[in-house]
This record gives structure tokens, C-alpha cells and sequence, in this order.
């Protein structure tokens, strides 16, 4: 029985993390838990699994609650609540699901604390790759990926050395504009946006997906999360979404991982890892019934958040941090419908181009560096 601490238990990956923990109730047990606003999840979970901490965002709902389940659970709120779900004392593997860069600081907790860490938020190494993986190798601590992409590197590269890679190939579906122009994406809807071709997912990551940044912020995880330079990361696109990476090695051979895109598929081989365990209601994947599998080569000038996250990676320093906190405000603004979706890149590029490096960053250059970019969008943002 493995006990589990779920970051962020309301949203896509949380919802699927729970499913996972329905089909197999004698292998996992969830002992504390983290939530936004929706206090009727809440309740279901509290009712459902009976954790023994629960934290939601805000104080009041924490003390609507407190008045409910008074004794019966502890009720937390906040960066603190996070943090203390996080290194809960029962809890062996934290299932890090939370959207945004509010997921860097838990993680560093729970990597102190010597959990494993089921990784599904990206910004966590996006913004201090450095900082993370080296607490994890001084604790001695696991990075299991959760990201499709990075689950089936990781799938390939059982039982391999990293010495031996030659580079990695991530795919990507394209999301839901990759059949338009750039004349075409003027003027595009935020519901046409949402509308991804092939995976289930929130709603920062679909449109993250439809700028590409998020295959941008995968590309720079997999540096950190495989110990790769970027030059041996490449991206291509191919829109059935079938092969979810591969890896090729330097004797020529490619290995891949393929299924059907449901993303319980990536949390469930890092929840039972090195285990597998058996998902009956994951639809088998029939090659004969697809037929064919496309590929094409990214385009850059195309997708440009893609550039700025190779870019950013590359120049290293505060630059990831500052392309991941500009992306998240103006992701967030463009949900709210404040700006167009081409303004998306605009922002982050005005945002990249007047910042300064900082080298080495420790966590708190960074969280400095993550909240001037913030109000520095927002105040471009306000001029809009
Ligand atoms: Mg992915």
C-alpha cells in the first residue's frame, strides 16, 4: 500500500490521479490533498477517501469547512496548506498537479523530506531545473514524470544508460490550430482554442498546447529531467498523438512508446513504478485500425513560442523563469479574453527581450524574478 499526497486533486490530472486510486484501492491510499476553490470536491474526497489533511486556496473556505468536518480531518489553506500536504509525515510519493510556478516551492519541501515525487507540474523545472534535480540527487530522492512525453522516455530508457543516447524525440499533436495559418490564427475564439484534437486536459495546457509552449516548457523539462543538452532534443509533430516520444540511441536504434493519448496511462506507470498495473478501461491501442501514423517537421516561425522556450533554455539563467511567468499572465489574460491569442507570444517576447539574466539563480532570485515579470505583463496588459 502506497500513500499518497495529491497537489492540486480538482484539476485534469488530480481528477485522473483519483480515478487511478478507484481502480486500485489496495495499492494506494490518499492521505493528504490539495484544492483551488472547489469545495465540493472537497467534501466528495473527504467523504470518498478520507485523507488525513486537506488545504484548499482560500481561509474562508478553510473555515467553512473546519466548521463541517471539525476533527475529522486537518483543514489547511494557502502556500502554507500546500507545503504542508506536501511533507505530510504519511505520505511516501507527492503527486505534484498543480498549475503554475506555485508548484516549485511544495516540491522542494517534499524532495527535503525524502518523497517521491510524481512530477505533473511542469514549471517546477522549467524554473529552477538546476536547484530541483540537485536537492533530489543530494536526497536521494525520485523524479517520476507524469507528462505523456517524458513517461514514455522514461519507459524507454529502462534498463539503458543515459551515456548512450544520442538525442530525444518529443512529439507533439499540434493542438487545436495546427492546421492554420499564422493570417488564420487572428481573431481566433478562446472556446475554438480549448477544442484540443486529441487529448483530455485543463484549460492552461490546451492552450498551451495551441501555442505550443507547452511542447516549449516539455522540451526544457526533458533537459533537466534526462540530463541532455538541447541540441539532442527534438521536437516533431504528429497528429495522432500514438507515439508519445522516443529516444534513439548512438547505434542508430530508435525506441518508442506508443498507446492511445489517456494521460492515466503516464500517472499510473509513475504511481505503481517499477510496477505496472492493469487499466481495463484504457481502449487498446489497434495499429491495424489507425492505418497510418504522420510526421512533420516543427515549424518554427509558426509556432515562435516554441523558438523562445529553445531560446530561453539555452541562454539558461532567469530566462525559463521569465518565459514561464509571462506565458502563465498571458495565458491567463487570453482566458479571460483581455487580449488575442497571437498577443500571447507578443507578451512573452516583449517580456524576454528586456530581461537581464541572472546566473545561477538560487530560489529566491527566482521567485523574485517570477513576480517582477508578473506585474511587468500585467502592467503591459493594462495598456492593452
Ligand atoms: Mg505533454
Amino acid at each position: 500500500m502506497k500513500s499518497i499526497s495529491l497537489l492540486g486533486a480538482s484539476g485534469s490530472i488530480g481528477t485522473q490521479t483519483l480515478n487511478i486510486l478507484d481502480q486500485h484501492p489496495d495499492q494506494f491510499r490518499l492521505v493528504a490533498c490539495t484544492v483551488g476553490k472547489n469545495i465540493d470536491k472537497v467534501r466528495e474526497i473527504i467523504e470518498k477517501y478520507s485523507p488525513k489533511l486537506v488545504s484548499v486556496q482560500k481561509k474562508e473556505d478553510a473555515e467553512q469547512l473546519k466548521l463541517e468536518y471539525d476533527g475529522k480531518v486537518t483543514i489547511l489553506y494557502g502556500e502554507e496548506g500546500l507545503v504542508e500536504a506536501a511533507v505530510h509525515p504519511e505520505a511516501e510519493m507527492v503527486v505534484n498537479a498543480v498549475i503554475g510556478s506555485v508548484g516549485l516551492y511544495p516540491t522542494l519541501q517534499a524532495i527535503k523530506e525524502k518523497k517521491t515525487i510524481a512530477l505533473a507540474n511542469k514549471e517546477t523545472l522549467v524554473t529552477a531545473g538546476h536547484i530541483v534535480m540537485e536537492e533530489a540527487k543530494n536526497h536521494g530522492v525520485s523524479i517520476l514524470p507524469v507528462d505523456s512525453e517524458h513517461s514514455a522516455i522514461f519507459q524507454c530508457l529502462q534498463g539503458e544508460k543515459e551515456k548512450n543516447i544520442e538525442r530525444l524525440v518529443l512529439t507533439a499533436s499540434g493542438g487545436s490550430f495546427r492546421d492554420r495559418t499564422r493570417e488564420q490564427l487572428k481573431g481566433v475564439s478562446v472556446d475554438e482554442a480549448l477544442n484540443h484534437p486529441n487529448w483530455s486536459m485543463g484549460a492552461k495546457i490546451t492552450i498551451d498546447s495551441a501555442t505550443m509552449m507547452n511542447k516549449g516548457l516539455e522540451v526544457i523539462e526533458a533537459h533537466w529531467l534526462f540530463h541532455l543538452p538541447y541540441e539532442q532534443i527534438d521536437v516533431i509533430l504528429h497528429r495522432e498523438s500514438i507515439i508519445h516520444s522516443m529516444v534513439e540511441f548512438h547505434d542508430s536504434s530508435v525506441i518508442a512508446q506508443l498507446g492511445t493519448p489517456d494521460m492515466r496511462v503516464p500517472i499510473m506507470y509513475a504511481l505503481s513504478y517499477p510496477d505496472r498495473l492493469p487499466l481495463p478501461q484504457a481502449s487498446r491501442l489497434s495499429l491495424t485500425e489507425i492505418g497510418q501514423l504522420h510526421f512533420e517537421k516543427m515549424d518554427m516561425n509558426r509556432f515562435r513560442c516554441l523558438q523562445f522556450a529553445y531560446e530561453a533554455g539555452r541562454q539558461g539563467g532567469t530566462f525559463p523563469t521569465v518565459l514561464n511567468a509571462a506565458n502563465e499572465v498571458a495565458v491567463a489574460a487570453f482566458l479571460e479574453r483581455k487580449i488575442e491569442f497571437l498577443q500571447i507570444e507578443d507578451l512573452i517576447e516583449q517580456a524576454l527581450s528586456r530581461h537581464e539574466s541572472i546566473e545561477h539563480p538560487d530560489l529566491t532570485t527566482i521567485q523574485e524574478v517570477d513576480k517582477e515579470t508578473r506585474n511587468y505583463v500585467q502592467t503591459l496588459l493594462s495598456h492593452t
